[in-house]
């Protein structure tokens, strides 16, 4: 099927904290074009949490430009989020479609072969990567989804020891 040469990642990873300056050096990669919104931070963070903000340290350090296209229809919410930073930012960066994703290359003086795009959907920021000719596209796992697949494991760790709790002190579960 045609389609999947657009959607499939090169990688996922589960958050961004497992790509690496050195990795991204690499793979010849020299700038990233990122996703806001459920990649680097939810909804619910306006500004970066400090994490995030040591990880962007960590690429300008080795040299890595970063560069911000979202599809948020929000202008605030992009500018609002690159407050002190300085790096490309657009909002209603038109992904799945290339234009922002060259918009943001263009600013960062990097070129397709060696330019990554990261983001949480395959629809829309992985198609982007992959209709701009990006030489790589890398998925990370929804912040949101992180957080429920967290809490689903953490139940499967817990749930023997419930059990065994139910059954010292004689509860019916
Ligand atoms: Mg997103």
């Amino acid at each position: 099927m045609i389609l999947e040469k657009y959607l499939i990642p090169d990688v996922i990873f589960n958050d961004i904290y497992e790509i690496t300056p050195e990795f991204l050096l690499s793979e010849g990669i020299h700038g990233l074009v990122l996703d806001i919104d459920n990649t680097l931070v939810t909804y619910d963070d306006p500004v970066p949490t400090p994490s995030v903000s040591e990880w962007f340290k960590a690429m300008e350090t080795a040299g890595i430009k970063l560069a911000f296209v979202s599809n948020n229809s929000d202008p605030k919410r992009v500018t609002t989020f690159n407050e002190g930073l300085g790096y490309f930012a657009m909002h209603k960066g038109g992904k799945p479609f290339g234009k922002g994703v060259r918009r943001a290359m263009a600013a960062m003086g990097t070129t397709k072969e060696n330019t990554a795009i990261i983001g949480d959907q395959l629809l829309t920021d992985i198609m982007a990567g992959k209709c701009a000719g990006l030489k790589r596209s890398f998925a990370v796992l929804p912040i949101k989804d992180r957080t429920e697949l967290f809490f689903r494991t953490k139940r499967k760790i817990e749930a023997p020891y419930v059990k065994k709790y139910h059954k010292i002190h004689g509860d019916k579960k």
